[in-house]
């Protein structure tokens, strides 16, 4: 079991171009499952199993995932996207939002533990990813929205001297690298990055 688990997670844009996306809060992760609007296939939960399989694959916990279980971790996804989405935009927090993250953040989390295997369970997990919630979206400053016209994807930037403009820099980054290279006559500097999952073309 992983008491802390670094955020991050791979994407897979419209184009087919799958890119690491490090959103900055294991709790934003949590959030881009599938709790913000957008293409069904955005979705990655569409069972109680999905959901076990995120905890294994985040935790290292192999917990039971009820239906309740289930549902009250789609409540709190969306309560934790609707007010990541707000907070990125400097508006208010939607009220139940807020009351139903504090209300996870409250409950036992899964607690550190020498030499034995905490007591885990999904709720436990959902307290766990609630706190981090709290904690991310108390920076507020630090909560952004990609600096690219046409990408909405918000992280929490966590570099040291707090001026991430990217998703990605493999990404966004580096269209918009290409796209000022463009814009300077300069192409012999455009090149694409091979040290990178395989990235298509992107037109501009
Ligand atoms: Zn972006």
């Amino acid at each position: 079991m992983i008491l802390d688990p670094s955020s991050g997670q791979w994407f897979i844009a419209h184009d087919g171009q799958r890119w690491w996306f490090d959103s900055g809060s294991v709790a934003f992760d949590f959030a881009y499952t599938g709790g913000f609007p957008g293409p069904a296939d955005w979705e990655h939960w569409h069972k109680p199993e999905d959901l076990a399989t995120w905890w294994r694959e985040r935790f290292e916990a192999d917990v039971p995932v009820s239906a309740s279980n289930y549902g009250r971790a789609r409540e709190l996804r969306h309560a934790i996207a609707e007010s990541v989405f707000a907070v990125s935009q400097n508006h208010r927090v939607p009220e139940e939002a807020v009351s139903l993250i504090n209300e996870w953040a409250a409950r036992p989390d899964v607690p550190p533990q020498l030499c034995k295997e905490p007591p885990v369970t999904s709720d436990r997990l959902l307290a766990t990813i609630a706190r981090a919630a709290v904690s991310a979206l108390r920076q507020s400053e630090r909560v952004r929205v990609c600096r690219a016209g046409d990408c909405a994807v918000m992280y929490l930037d966590t570099s040291r001297s707090g001026n991430r403009a990217w998703c990605s820099m493999q990404r966004c980054g580096n269209r918009h690298k290409i796209r000022a290279l463009r814009a300077r006559g300069d192409t012999s500097r455009v090149r694409t990055d091979s040290e990178h999952p395989p990235r298509q073309e992107i037109s501009s």
